[in-house]
């Protein structure tokens, strides 16, 4: 594999949006997520000049909503500092459509922590108090204030950004364990909304909720059984998300860290996860796709050089299976989370003295 060709493929992303991604404007931050990640996965953040990731830094700030005194609870940040309404509605001003999402929050913090920033200038109490204000009344989370999308992909960037900013605040990590249980079907694996179908992104945002959370021992071992039996069966040479689909890219990652998480993984067919992964490169122009064949997107290329790195590719950076992020970068993260724990503890000791 040459990786050189895949990173430049991904800081092609950093600075300019092909034409055909422009439907994805909005939600600019994953596509910096996965570019800037994927380079660091890739172990190739020096291909990225000193100036750009203070400029890649200042981008997701800019993306930072700070929530008005005794206004929404909306902390958090955005998809991108662009608002395509082609009809405002009349007294329109964008202050009113400002919020933060949970996705963004999660996939912007993680860039911060990638690039080496020290989270000093995040809000982190107005994130966790607007992580908090979205939890709904059955455990799971909307994307935003305003927002109506509600499902397992909340539960799990609500818990990665908890995670990352080490603090829970007032969310009720019972409750959500609640939902997540409710969600576990009959065949093992964990469904979207109650009583769906089971999938393997569900199911992977389920896992590494709980695990993220200190919650894992809330599965039974005949839970555990059939939850790795059920991710087990996803593979088909490389993984599929769900029985009778086909195989794609991505599921090396989805499936694959929840193996990881559950720590069956080695339970899994190496040398044919690896040759259907490499069978979507593009060596030419770099990156990956979902299928063989077909062109590449950022998405499939970043979870399948995270599915490479599960399978230990030489070159790759060990991935955290819960974070999605490179180990480099958890470390770091644990890092400061000492520092600000220390912080605390000056603090509590002046305020005592
Ligand atoms: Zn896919």
């Amino acid at each position: 594999m040459n990786k050189r060709v895949h990173a430049r493929y991904f800081s092609r992303f950093l600075n300019l949006l092909p034409h055909r991604l422009s439907c994805h404007d909005s939600t600019r931050a994953t596509i910096g997520f996965f570019s800037v990640s994927g380079i660091d996965v890739l172990d190739s953040l020096d291909l990225l000049s000193e100036e750009s990731k203070k400029n890649i830094i200042d981008w997701i700030y800019s993306l930072q909503v700070i929530p008005k005194e005794g206004g929404l609870k909306c902390g958090g940040f955005q998809g991108a500092t662009t608002l395509n309404l082609l009809d405002p509605p009349e007294n329109y001003s964008t202050d009113q459509y400002k919020w933060g999402h949970l996705a963004m929050t999660y996939t912007c913090i993680a860039v911060l922590v990638i690039l080496g920033d020290d989270l000093s200038r995040v809000d982190r109490k107005a994130i966790i108090e607007g992580v908090a204000s979205v939890q709904r009344d059955d455990g799971s989370f909307s994307a935003s204030v305003e927002g109506n999308e509600f499902d397992m992909r909340f539960v799990y960037c609500a818990s990665c950004i908890c995670f990352m900013l080490n603090d829970w605040g007032n969310v009720d990590k019972k409750l959500m364990s609640q939902y997540i249980l409710k969600s576990i079907r009959y065949d093992g694996g964990v469904s979207q909304h109650l009583e769906n179908e089971s999938h393997g992104g569900t199911t992977f945002c389920a896992i590494a909720a709980l695990q993220l959370s200190d919650q894992m021992h809330l599965l039974n071992s005949k839970q555990m059984e059939k939850l790795k039996r059920w991710l087990l069966f996803r593979q088909d040479g490389g993984f599929q998300g769900r029985p009778n689909k086909p195989i794609d890219t991505c599921y090396s990652f989805w499936i694959g860290a929840a193996l990881k998480i559950i720590d069956a993984f080695e339970l899994s067919n190496f040398k044919e996860n690896r040759e259907y992964i490499l069978s979507c490169q593009d060596t030419i122009v770099g990156g990956f796709s979902k299928w063989s064949g077909t062109s590449s997107d950022p998405f499939h290329t970043y979870f399948g050089l995270c599915g490479l790195s599960f399978l230990r590719e030489p070159g790759l950076l060990e991935v955290q299976p819960c974070l999605n992020i490179s180990m480099r970068a958890f470390e770091r993260l644990k890092n400061l989370h000492k520092i600000w724990q220390l912080h605390s503890q000056m603090e509590v000791q002046l305020n005592i003295e």
